[in-house]
């Protein structure tokens, strides 16, 4: 059986990355999109080939041919699309932040669950190979102890993204929101381990145009398994180049140029053997994200992120703006 998908959305990220991703799998198609611009929505279908064109959420929800809608509206709406999906009994892969709270993500998780669908968070960076090396290298204890970490996530958003992202705070603008649930959920991945507390400083350094959306943020991260993450994220730095470090009680490892979705440097091991380099196969992140939500919708296994997972990297990153709003450090908690 095909998977039909239908487009919520008529977003950059799909045009420029998931369609061609979903159509990367010759038994997935591109059914409809919906767009909340008439005119927006049919030129965007036109532009990529999608043979319908929704004029609401429920008229594309009310197509047969759909099995699965993937979500990448403003933060705002992914809430009441997802119920909205849910009850339709689609199947759902949202963008990320899943919610713009955890009252809102809770509600989707146990509608996705009601409605016997699959909720699927766009945490793409957990399909990564030299993400996945890292937690393979640290599972088989080749640093010893985790003890530290660092994520270095700064970028310059491009001038076709210096909208919503820097001027409205209700449609979850700010850099935390946006990049630091990524990097949460790619510690998670790595280390299997949980953020438990975390204290942060947001800046706005000349990009943001609206008093309440920060383009900068540093913060350091405890996890349940004592280490401390330091992650910096801003719209704002052209140069910084990004990339990962954990440090153990026997070794380091860095992998760098690692947060995009170009290909990643070498993984650099150091220990007391001396330096070691893995350089894992590249392949489309994307590409896998879609396999494994198909692959979850045919009951075969577990989407790459859960919308729990989703949920997680979404409370670590509130709690991060919290804590910069507060000038407290905040504990992390999950019902
Ligand atoms: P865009 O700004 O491109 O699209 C978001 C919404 O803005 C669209 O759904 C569309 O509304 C509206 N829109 C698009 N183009 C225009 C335009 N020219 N004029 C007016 N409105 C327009 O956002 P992104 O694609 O960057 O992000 C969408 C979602 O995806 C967010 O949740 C974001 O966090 C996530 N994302 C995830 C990434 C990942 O790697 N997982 C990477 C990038 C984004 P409508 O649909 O109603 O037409």
């Amino acid at each position: 059986m095909g998977i039909g998908f239908g487009l919520i959305g008529a977003s950059s990220i799909a045009r420029d990355t998931m369609i061609p991703a979903i159509r990367s799998h010759a038994d997935c198609s591109i059914i409809s999109v919906y767009s909340s611009d008439e005119n927006r929505g049919r030129l965007f279908a036109a532009e990529n080939n999608i043979p319908q064109v929704a004029l609401s959420v429920d008229e594309l929800l009310a197509n047969p041919e759909i099995d699965a809608v993937y979500i990448s509206t403003t933060n705002e709406l992914h809430h009441r699309q997802t119920l909205a999906a849910a009850q339709a009994g689609k199947h759902v892969l949202c963008e990320k932040p899943l919610a713009m709270n955890l009252n809102e993500s809770q509600q989707m998780i146990k509608a996705c669950q009601r409605a016997g669908v699959v909720l699927a968070t766009n945490h793409h960076l957990r399909m990564s190979a030299g993400i996945r090396k890292l937690r393979e290298l640290i599972a088989n204890g080749a640093i010893g102890t985790p003890l530290a970490a660092s994520v270095f996530h700064a970028v310059y958003l491009p001038e076709n993204l210096q909208g919503w992202r820097i001027d409205n705070p209700e449609a979850g603008g700010g850099v935390v929101l946006d990049i630091v649930v990524h990097d949460i959920d790619t510690l998670r991945f790595i280390l299997a381990a949980e953020p438990v507390e975390v204290t942060s400083l947001s800046q706005r350094g000349g990009m943001a145009t609206d008093d309440a959306v920060e383009d900068g943020n540093m913060a350091v991260f405890r996890f349940s398994n004592n280490l401390l993450a330091q992650i910096h994220t801003a719209f704002t730095i052209k140069y910084a180049g990004d990339g990962i470090e954990i440090h153990g009680s026997q070794g380091s490892l860095k992998l760098n140029n690692v947060l995009g979705r170009a290909k990643s440097e070498p993984i650099i091991l150091t220990n007391a053997d001396g330096e070691q380099l893995y350089d894992p196969e590249q392949y489309s992140l994307d590409d896998r994200t879609i396999k494994l939500f198909v692959d979850a919708i045919r009951g075969h296994s577990s989407p790459g992120a859960t919308g729990e997972d989703g949920e997680r990297s979404l409370a670590a990153a509130l709690c991060c703006l919290e804590s910069a709003r507060s000038g407290r450090s905040i504990t992390i908690e999950v019902q």
